[in-house]
């Protein structure tokens, strides 16, 4: 390599992935080299540029962990062959991280380190526990300590008897396996026995556990709900105030991981109001929409579009299309006839319709191609001259139909519907979400094309919402079992149907 690498100490904050700072997560997402934590890291890692190399400091269960000193030679190491270092450190680096040995063997050795601190769980866990760690006239101050002493010191450094005099919030990490007797320091120290205390296990995580409790009592609590390490123990009035429980859930899809599959410049509307309902929403655009450059069909259609007494527009896609179609030719919405009668398959067709300064005439009940010929009713189309935008793959029931009552019916293809090419780790991501919308048969297809044999059985696990009849038959087809399906097939009705009380149950 020759240039010299550098070290950066990124604090991942306490579990919860959203909980890295940006700054953490730019680095994290370019780095060569990771070399990480187990605690709090592990959905982190799925940021990692393809063909980071991952190193494992952490405590894996049966594993056993790289020594200090070969975490720093590790650092040294890989900083002094040019690698641009990630240390991936839980929590906050320097919150009994020991990460200040980490900066010491770096610069001592004369190598570049910048430190990105993190959420410390002495925070970050209460804080999602619902118990602050200051309270306006409750607590004024809190002391982070360690329950655990390094076992080869001749006498404890904590002063237990200084702490428990100290009016404020005590913070304790690391001290589950001496909890009981913590407790009775404290309260030998003059901390009151009916002292609230509360224990935040896996805090900020989907696994998070809380303990309430007293100093009397909290030990035995633990003992009998199976509650031990990773935890933080916070000792004081603060862990008994009321109406602080912010995280039980309170909206509708709250605690859900809901994957869309929509292409990603569609899915924003979909991906927000996921989220504004609780979801957790997981991005994995399965389809990308290429627009055909230019066709005899465009040509011939676009160049005599006076000519159509009825234009359908079956996705708001066709409608973007075609009038950058039409503005390629320096025309507008004045390209159609008055006498054009223009009908929007749903009412987002209509939308985009209404968005490039046309009011769809007609907007069928069902918003499905049936659903056209439904709402032409008996009319007579003999002689009529229709005009088709839309997909280059879609159904042809609608064209069938048409032309069986008797009208001359032009298509043309705006677009493509191609299969995306997400990552590993993305594909990996959703599959572990719980719910699956897919939003066209299109998305269906493609999200089935991307899944390897290997994982099908993960399958079973999701539940598949689809947004409407021809949808859920892909899907049904495919192998997928429909949970529900839209009973208006819009995006708002998508939501009701995911929201619907009977759903999840
Ligand atoms: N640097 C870390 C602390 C490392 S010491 C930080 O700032 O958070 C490891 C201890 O941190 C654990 O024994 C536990 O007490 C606490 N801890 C870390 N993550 C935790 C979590 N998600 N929930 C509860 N405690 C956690």
């Amino acid at each position: 390599m020759g240039t010299p690498g550098i070290a950066y100490l990124v604090g991942a904050g306490p579990g919860d992935p959203g909980l890295i700072t940006v700054r953490g997560m730019n680095l994290l997402r370019t780095a060569d080299v990771v070399v990480a934590d187990r605690l709090g890291t592990d959905r982190l890692l799925a940021e990692c540029r393809d063909g980071a190399e991952i190193i494992d400091a952490g405590k894996a269960p049966g594993r056993v962990a790289l020594t200090q000193d070969q975490i720093n030679a590790v650092l040294v190491e890989k900083v002094r062959a040019g690698w641009c270092v990630v240390r991936l450190k839980g929590g906050d680096p320097f919150v009994f991280g020991r990460g200040g040995e980490e900066v010491q063997a770096l610069l001592r050795e004369g190598l570049a380190v910048e430190v990105v601190p993190g959420i410390t769980s002495a925070i970050g866990a209460p804080a999602y526990a619902g118990v602050p760690v200051t309270h306006r006239a409750v607590s004024t101050s809190f002391t982070v300590i360690t329950g655990h002493e390094d076992p080869t010191k001749e006498s404890e450094q904590t002063d237990w008897d200084a702490l428990a005099k100290i009016p404020g919030t005590l913070v304790i990490l690391m001290g589950m396996g001496r909890l009981a007797a913590i407790c009775e320091r404290l309260v030998a120290g003059g901390r009151p026995f009916d002292q609230p205390v509360a224990v935040v296990q896996w805090g900020t995580t989907e696994r998070q556990r809380v303990v309430h409790g007293t100093l009397a009592t909290i030990a035995d609590d633990c003992a009998r709900v199976g509650v031990g390490s990773p935890a933080v123990t916070v000792v004081g009035d603060v862990a008994g105030l009321p109406d602080l429980d912010w995280r039980t859930p309170r909206r509708p899809l709250d605690g859900r991981r809901i994957v869309v599959t929509r292409a990603r410049a569609q899915a924003s509307e979909l991906r927000d109001r996921l989220e504004a309902l609780g979801a957790e929403v997981i991005e994995l655009p399965v389809i990308r929409i290429v627009p055909v450059v230019a066709s005899p069909e465009i040509d011939a259609a676009l160049d005599n579009l006076a000519d159509y007494d009825d234009v359908i527009l079956t996705s708001s896609n066709g409608v973007r299309c075609l009038f950058d179609q039409l503005s390629k030719r320096g025309l507008d919405a004045r390209a159609f006839e008055t006498a054009t009668r223009i009908i929007a398959i749903g009412p987002g067709t209509a939308d985009a319709l209404a968005g490039s300064g046309v009011r769809a005439d007609l907007v069928p009940e069902r918003f499905i191609a049936e659903g056209i010929l439904d709402a032409l009713g008996r009319e007579d189309l003999t002689g009529r001259r229709m005009l088709v935008a839309r997909a280059r793959e879609a159904r042809d029931t609608l064209i069938e139909g048409l032309r069986e009552r008797g009208a001359t019916v032009d298509v043309v293809a705006l677009y493509d519907t191609v299969t995306e090419t997400p990552s590993a780790n993305d594909i990996a991501a959703a599959l572990d979400a719980d719910t699956v919308t897919f939003t066209a048969s299109s998305t269906v297809t493609s999200f089935m094309a991307l899944i390897a044999p290997a994982d099908r059985a993960k399958l079973a696990e999701l539940r598949v919402v689809s947004i409407g009849p021809v949808t859920s038959e892909t899907a049904r087809t495919a192998g997928l079992t429909v949970h529900t399906e839209a009973a208006e097939h819009t995006i708002p009705g998508l939501l009701r149907a995911i929201c619907s009380p009977t759903f999840f149950l």
